[in-house]
């Protein structure tokens, strides 16, 4: 705004800091300093003389500084600019190395290019009718012209942050001396303006403008220090964007605020300088955003300031007007600025609350694709188009972004994520996320290629089994891991009969849907299936109070052997934590023993580690560690690539002796790079971040929190498991032990409506089942212990 209206006049009592001394913008202000008033007589003779340039001259609009259009004989046009003597010869200096800067960098960027005079110099100065000394620079001439920002098309505004994040990429490398120039309309400087306020007439709008002054002191000053900063143009209006008839940028003019300062400065300034006034501003601003970080991705301390700063320049805009207005009452700059456009967006910023519009900027920021669709129309579509598709909740949660154990919806609301083992790291893991998407940009491809990561996740994997576990397959699902291993089974025994707890799932294909007991349709009863009754210590044939219980559950494995009869054994698959079984969380004793009768029919024992491994149980990585068994095949999923498509199963490497050669056991996508590097970063974390002990810590919290509600509320018939993987058994009443499914919807949706997620396991489907990932904290421990609280109160029946 420099070469128009906006300079402060000294003798203000506004402090800047020390440097304001060498480049005092006070002095500057166009209204102290005439501009320069040379006839078009006098202009001709100082361009000819000067730069050696005739031709005809046409003023053009210029408050500060006196300009023309030079249109010569041969048909070329240029800039001809007689400067303001207020401008210091520093400031012209910084202004042209810019130019130049990005000309060598960006040579397409349209700003001006700077002509050498006769001197060979970038400017002349010339004695002016007046007696002070001008100086003079000559320029390229930019078509174009301003355009009302009703006219911009969603192309054309999504084209202006485009632009502006390029012209900032094009000063990244920037610097000058000068670039410490300190300037009143530089958003950063917003609290400086507080003596100011007192102008802002009306008592609503002056408390308007010092919550912006307030919010911006608490949630932007402390953290500007850390943000990226370089020399910014610092106004990029549409007053210094010209535009072409087809909304092209065709001009970058004015760099006169140009300064050192956070990048996202000049973001912010266009979405507030080039929006304000219109209905759909803050949509808009979306618009822009995305344009922006198309070429220049925004940091997340930047993407949450931008709201702020869009606020701090709008509040700047009308704090400055409503002074300088007292100042200069005569002044129609002051009453024709584009001040009332500002008053109009800071309402509609407010109306939608800050915090909102934060987050939506944040979002847009982000560049999220789906977060348009309206849930009503999505659901429908949804269940047209996917009909067996199957959905939590009466009210499908809708969530567009998850963040640690936080999940959000598309109007920013959000749940408290106490269901989910897939992003064990927590939701958008930052080093999960750059290990994908770096090695997504570097090489994603089948694993029949040499490449590192497979080899290096295969031996990470095995450094953390038995030893003899020394034969990596990687695959993309859990189902497609048990498949395999149950393939395997069958050609090392030479066996072909299973053994499954009765309600175990171990998968959706046909060979492992027929190994899940949870899925089979009623009356089905696969012959080669033989199921044992899951070790249920609370209602089951033994229980917890009878010295070695669970073992006798393990006992049942040669009731089934019988039943399987000349099949024989080929494998028993088993969760260590039975999770579809009810979170049944079995003592060690039960795997122990259930291993050494299955090896005695001569079958394997599978451990199936999609739900309770990745240290999800608090003590090791793999659930069936504390057992001390040594299985004959380990699975695992889910959690493995934090929501990144990625399987393994890790088997004893005798044991594919038995595979025949011209059986390939491959598959495409099965260790590709990216999901290789994406359950590496997984496996990191977990160790850097100390989550298994954070499982087992949170976990033992949050377990004698529901021990502690089951005090108060008979409902709650029994808490069990380990770590962060926690049943909550419902029942009618303590004594009959009937389970109670109707209630556990109805606490579960309850808890839905609350903010917070959680499950249903069981046969019955009365056991709540809590699983967050393990970067849960105590507090969120906390939250849901509280809020599970107030539900049972009202459930209480
Ligand atoms: N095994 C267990 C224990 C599981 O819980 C699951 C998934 N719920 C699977 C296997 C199948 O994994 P996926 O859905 O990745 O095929």
């Amino acid at each position: 705004m420099s070469g128009h209206s906006r300079r402060q006049r000294s003798g203000e009592q506004i402090v800047f800091g020390p440097m304001v001394q060498r480049l005092d913008p006070l002095a500057n202000d166009p209204l102290a300093s005439a501009p320069p008033a040379f006839s078009d007589e006098a202009a001709r003779q100082v361009l000819q003389d000067g730069f050696g340039l005739t031709g005809s001259l046409t003023a053009l609009a210029g408050e500060r500084d006196q300009n023309f259009r030079v249109d010569a004989a041969d048909g070329q046009r240029f800039l001809f600019k007689i400067s303001n003597p207020a401008d210091t010869l520093p400031i012209l200096d910084m202004q042209t190395a810019a130019l130049r800067h990005i000309e060598q960098v960006a040579p397409d960027l349209p700003v001006m290019r700077t002509l050498p005079g006769v001197s060979g110099e970038p400017w002349t100065k010339v004695s002016g009718p007046d007696g002070r000394t001008y100086p003079v620079r000559l320029f390229t001439f930019l078509p174009g012209r301003v355009t009302p920002n009703a006219l911009l098309t969603t192309e054309a505004i999504r084209a202006l942050g485009l632009t502006s994040a390029r012209l900032g990429r094009a000063l990244r490398g920037f610097f000058h001396p000068a670039a410490d120039y300190e300037i009143l309309w530089d958003v950063t400087h917003l609290p400086k303006l507080r003596p100011l306020l007192a102008h802002v007439s009306g008592a609503a709008r002056r408390a308007q403008v010092e919550r912006v002054v307030d919010r911006f002191e608490d949630r932007v000053v402390p953290v500007l220090p850390s943000l990226r900063a370089q020399v910014i143009h610092a106004d990029l209006s549409l007053d210094n964007l010209l535009l072409s008839d087809d909304l092209q940028v065709s001009g970058i003019i004015d760099f006169g605020d140009m300064t050192h300062a956070a990048l996202v400065c000049d973001l912010a300034v266009s979405i507030a300088d080039v929006l304000h006034g219109r209905d759909d501003a803050v949509a808009a601003a979306e618009v822009m955003i995305a344009g922006y970080t198309s070429v220049t991705p925004l940091d997340d301390e930047e993407a949450s300031l931008l709201a702020d700063l869009v606020a701090a320049r709008l509040a700047t805009e009308i704090t400055v007007t409503a002074w300088r207005r007292g100042l200069y009452p005569g002044n129609a700059a002051y009453s024709a600025s584009g001040e009332p456009g500002a008053r109009d967006f800071l309402d509609r910023i407010e109306a939608a609350g800050p915090d909102t519009v934060t987050a939506r900027f944040r979002e847009a920021c982000r560049g999220l694709p789906y977060r348009s669709a309206a849930s009503g129309l999505l659901l429908e579509r949804r269940r047209r188009a996917l009909p067996r598709s199957p959905l939590f909740y009466d009210r499908p949660v809708h969530l567009v972004r998850g963040e640690g154990a936080w999940l959000f919806d598309p109007a920013g609301r959000r749940y408290l994520d106490c269901y989910n083992n897939v992003a064990v790291v927590g939701h958008g893991h930052p080093r999960v996320v750059r290990a994908v998407a770096e090695q997504q940009r570097l090489l994603a491809t089948h694993s029949r290629y040499l490449h590192e990561a497979i080899v290096e996740l295969a031996e990470r994997l095995t450094g953390t089994l038995p030893p003899a576990l020394d034969a990596v397959f990687v695959v993309n699902s859990g189902s497609e891991a048990n498949d395999l291993a149950w393939r395997i089974a069958r050609a090392a025994t030479g066996h072909s009969g299973a053994v499954v707890t009765s309600f175990a799932y171990h998968g959706l294909t046909e060979a492992t849907q027929a190994l899940s007991p949870e899925e089979w349709a009623a009356g089905e009863r696969p012959a080669h299936v033989a199921t044992v009754p899951g070790p249920d210590g609370y209602r089951g044939a033994y229980r917890r109070e009878q010295e070695g219980w669970a073992e006798m559950y393990a006992a049942q494995v040669d009731v089934a052997a019988v039943e399987l009869g000349d099949r024989g054994v080929a494998a028993m698959f088993v969760d260590p934590a039975c999770t579809a079984e009810g979170i049944l969380a079995p003592p060690p004793g039960y795997l122990r023993e259930a291993a050494r009768r299955i090896r005695d029919l001569g079958g394997l024992l599978i451990a199936d580690e999609v739900q309770a491994g990745h240290g999800r149980s608090g003590s090791h990585l793999w659930s069936f560690h504390p057992s001390g068994i040594k299985p004959d095949i380990v699975v695992m999923g889910k959690p493995m690539g934090n929501g990144f498509p990625v399987a393994a199963l890790v088997a004893r490497s005798e044991l594919l002796g038995a595979v025949p050669e011209e059986t390939e056991l491959f598959s495409t996508y099965g260790g590709n790079p990216v999901a290789c590097a994406a359950a590496l970063a997984v496996l990191s974390v977990i160790e850097d971040e100390g989550l298994i002990q954070n499982a087992a810590e949170v976990g033992s919290y949050l377990r004698a929190g529901l021990v502690e509600l089951q005090r108060r509320h008979p409902l709650i018939g029994d808490v069990r498991g380990t770590g962060l993987l926690l049943g909550v058994e419902l029942v009618e009443d303590p004594q009959s032990r009937r389970p109670a499914p109707g209630r556990a919807r109805e606490v579960t949706e309850a808890m839905r409506d609350h903010g917070i997620l959680l499950g249903t396991t069981g046969p019955a489907g009365n056991v709540l089942k809590i699983r967050p990932p393990l970067v849960f904290r105590h507090e969120q421990a906390g939250l849901l212990l509280n809020v599970l609280g107030e539900v049972l109160a009202v459930t209480r029946g």
